[in-house]
């Protein structure tokens, strides 16, 4: 199915002259003028990118996960510190920078809440442990697009100890607002919101941010905005959103085009609301397959996110970078520590 779409999609592109505009994406989303002409040219570049991915192992780091956590709960002694930063800087050199650790959050509640303590809710006292014990060990908050730039000017003949972690929370929901982004305030922590763009300025759905709230965040200097697709935020199946799998009805270069559009509306969004720039993408359920990762990379976007539950690694080769849900590492933690 996925050679199938990508070579469908390449014949369209190829079909395409600069007189002939595909009627598509921005009929749907009743893109500005300025808009379509942009959009042409991407649909009708030739020079459509090469298909060679390289798949990104799911296989989880639970020595690198639980040592981010475990710092609450286990005092260290000053031997311990001298082998853990051994083991830092021997994974520099092996990576030229040490691993980073991108934690990933959703809600982010009181202590009291019904939910708190399940699998995508953090209590407010939860975060602040984390970026706390984080702090102690020597790590630097930044954000994703600060991410991007250590990516592209990394050089793995020069060694660099320094540590860098990111905090990264989903969907866009109200609670960042309320509960996390005070406490960042007050630690001088830099976070990234991975927005759905549809969802913004919806109170009917459920409770989630504004446009003017995301700004006054934005304007801080401490939070970057990115995206979590525009509309495309849906479970289809197991292991299967909107994103991977076409919908009843739909061909492939249907599905291709649609979720083409979809990347795309939820960049352009960020960028007109906001002012930033987007070049990240956080797949909804962490998933994706070459397909998406071909239209979101058309759509302008650089960096994806999945959550496989590993640290990041210069110099490994990797598409999907890999996030940590910090559900996850609660139960991992809670496991090791009952052993
Ligand atoms: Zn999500």
């Amino acid at each position: 199915m996925i050679r199938e779409s990508l070579e469908l999609f390449t014949l369209f592109l190829a079909s395409q002259t600069s007189n002939a505009l595909p009627y598509w994406p921005y009929k749907q989303y009743n893109l500005p003028d300025s808009r379509k002409s942009y959009l042409l040219q991407i649909l009708t570049r030739q020079n459509y990118p090469s298909t060679n991915e390289t798949k990104v192992s799911a296989q989880s780091d639970h020595n690198e996960v639980s040592e981010i956590h475990e710092g609450s709960k286990v005092r260290e002694t000053g031997e311990a510190k001298e082998i853990r930063e051994a083991k830092e800087i021997k994974s520099a050199k092996k990576f030229g920078r040490p691993a980073v650790p991108i934690l990933n959050y959703h809600w982010v509640v009181p202590e009291n809440h019904p939910n708190a303590f399940q699998r995508y809710y953090q209590t407010k006292g939860q975060l602040r442990n984390t970026i706390e014990n984080m702090k102690k060990k020597g790590y630097n908050f930044i954000t994703v697009s600060e991410l991007e730039r250590l990516i592209s000017d990394y050089d793995s003949t020069k060694l660099d100890t320094t540590k860098y972690a990111l905090l990264t929370f989903d969907d866009g929901l109200e609670c960042f607002y309320k509960n996390a982004y005070p406490i960042l305030l007050e630690e001088n922590v830099k976070a990234t919101l991975f927005v759905t763009t549809v969802c913004i300025d919806d109170s009917v759905s459920g409770p989630y941010l504004s446009w003017k709230q995301i700004k006054e965040m934005y304007e801080s200097g401490l939070i970057d905005v990115q995206s979590h697709t525009h509309n495309s935020h849906v479970i289809t199946g197991k292991n299967e959103s909107l994103v991977t799998s076409m919908k009843r009805g739909e061909d492939s270069l249907t599905y291709c085009l649609r979720i083409f559009a979809d990347f795309l509306k939820s960049r352009w969004e960020i960028e007109e609301h906001v002012g930033n720039k987007v070049i990240a993408l956080a797949w909804p359920f962490g998933l994706s397959n070459a397909v998406a990762r071909k239209m979101a990379s058309l759509a302008g976007f650089k960096l994806y996110f999945n959550v496989n539950g590993e640290s990041f690694k210069f110099g490994k080769e990797y598409r999907d970078l890999p996030r940590i849900e910090v559900g996850e590492l609660e139960k991992t933690t809670k496991v090791q520590n009952q052993k």
